[in-house]
């Protein structure tokens, strides 16, 4: 038996080689701290865990959930967008609950690509564009973000053929993993591009809610005409520790909702109500917990650029997300600081190269590490490097 061409094609999964070294260290004894995962470790709000167990006994909510999820739910999405963008989407077309963001990412290919069909992807940027990409048989061309550019991808540089064969746009502002925000003016520019070349841009802002001194993110959809050629992925996730609850949502353009939609309901069905019911008091609920997890990573964030400015790297401005962004001491690559970086302090980092051939030169650091193994493990990065 032979697998499909398409699962040889998915990259090598690029974090296998570090998970090995990490656990060649583990065994010789060494305390290995790992500043590599973007996974929030305070626990979910516990108003949000209450409703989960009262609901979670419920008989109602033990069935097959909606293939297009709760209308409550729905509306509590769209209440939420007018709040916190005074942007109005109706809720019986244009929003879609996803079993956690990255399920509607990779899903949204199979509606939009086609096999030889191109995906413009960010790069560096979140893995599952590209993997997403290829299931479908379609080609990434990575659009490089450079700090010259303020690392937003350079429309202009995108040759003529290729943004005529694109049928996908990726963008993901406050981006993972550089921490940049979209400046005025970016969004208006990709709708220009995107009805030009009729391309789907898919905007992925799973942390809108997690900036820094006072900057504020602006969704995609307020740029005027996104709605005629985009669609937004967002996520309980990040902005209430909730990755392992899997709950996320798409909203925007109403075609490729319903395509989306489509492709779905032929293979999944749906959220558990009771998840979909903490989601709604999530949105509903006191917003303090949001606030006092920025507070928490803007205080981790300032310890790390502070040490790592001190060891001499160069921090890129981390404008939202849970990392930070930093280049390599010269004379290394991303994955030969990051092995000496693990070899001599014990210490795990993401090499930038991870994340796409732009990101070589660069490492990103978690924020999401209790402060004190942070602090350890900056600590150790000093003495030892
Ligand atoms: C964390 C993350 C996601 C995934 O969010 P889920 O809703 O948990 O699937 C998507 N995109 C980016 C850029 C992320 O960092």
């Amino acid at each position: 038996m032979s697998t499909a061409k398409r699962i040889a094609n998915l990259p090598p999964y690029l974090f296998a080689e570090i998970d090995r070294k990490i656990a060649a260290k583990r065994a010789e004894g060494v305390d290995v701290i790992s500043l590599g995962i973007g996974d929030p470790i305070e626990p979910t709000p516990p108003h949000i865990i209450d409703i989960l167990i009262k609901e979670a006994s419920n008989p109602e909510n033990h069935r097959y959930p909606s293939y297009v999820g709760l209308p409550s739910f729905r509306q509590a999405i769209s209440d939420w967008y007018k709040r916190r963008f005074n942007l109005s989407f109706d809720p019986e077309t244009q929003i879609l609950p996803l079993i956690g963001s990255k399920e509607g990412v990779a899903h949204i290919s199979v509606a939009y690509v086609d096999p030889g069909d191109i995906v413009l992807v960010p790069d560096p940027g979140y893995p599952v564009y590209n993997s997403g990409t290829i299931l479908a048989g379609g080609k990434s061309y990575f659009m490089p973000l450079l700090a010259e550019n303020n690392f937003l991808p350079d429309l202009d540089a995108i040759p003529e053929d290729i943004a005529r064969r694109a049928k996908l746009m990726w963008l993901n502002y406050p981006n993972n993993p550089t921490g940049a925000a979209a400046g005025p003016g970016f969004f208006e520019k990709v709708v220009s591009f995107a009805k030009k070349y009729e391309i789907l841009v898919a905007h992925d802002f799973p942390y809108s809610e997690i900036t820094y001194d006072g900057y504020e993110a602006p969704s995609f959809l307020s740029a005027p005409g996104a709605v005629d050629v985009g669609v937004e992925f967002h996520s309980l996730s990040k902005t209430y520790n909730m990755t392992g609850w899997r709950i996320g949502w798409v909203l925007g353009n109403a075609e490729a909702i319903e395509a989306l939609g489509r492709v779905k309901s032929n293979i999944d069905s749906g959220i558990f109500n009771a998840i979909q019911k903490a989601g709604i008091v999530a949105l509903e609920g006191p917003q303090s917990c949001v606030k006092e997890m920025r507070d928490i990573y803007d205080r981790r964030r300032n310890i790390v650029v502070s040490a790592l400015e001190k060891m001499g790297l160069e921090v890129t401005p981390c404008t939202g997300t849970i990392f930070v962004w930093a280049k390599v001491p010269s004379g290394h690559t991303s994955a030969s600081f990051a092995e000496l970086v693990l070899e001599k302090a014990g210490v795990v980092i993401s090499p930038g190269a991870a994340y796409g051939p732009s990101g070589e030169g660069y490492i990103r650091v978690t924020l999401a590490v209790r402060d004190d193994e942070l602090k350890g493990a900056l600590d150790r990065m000093a003495s030892t490097i």
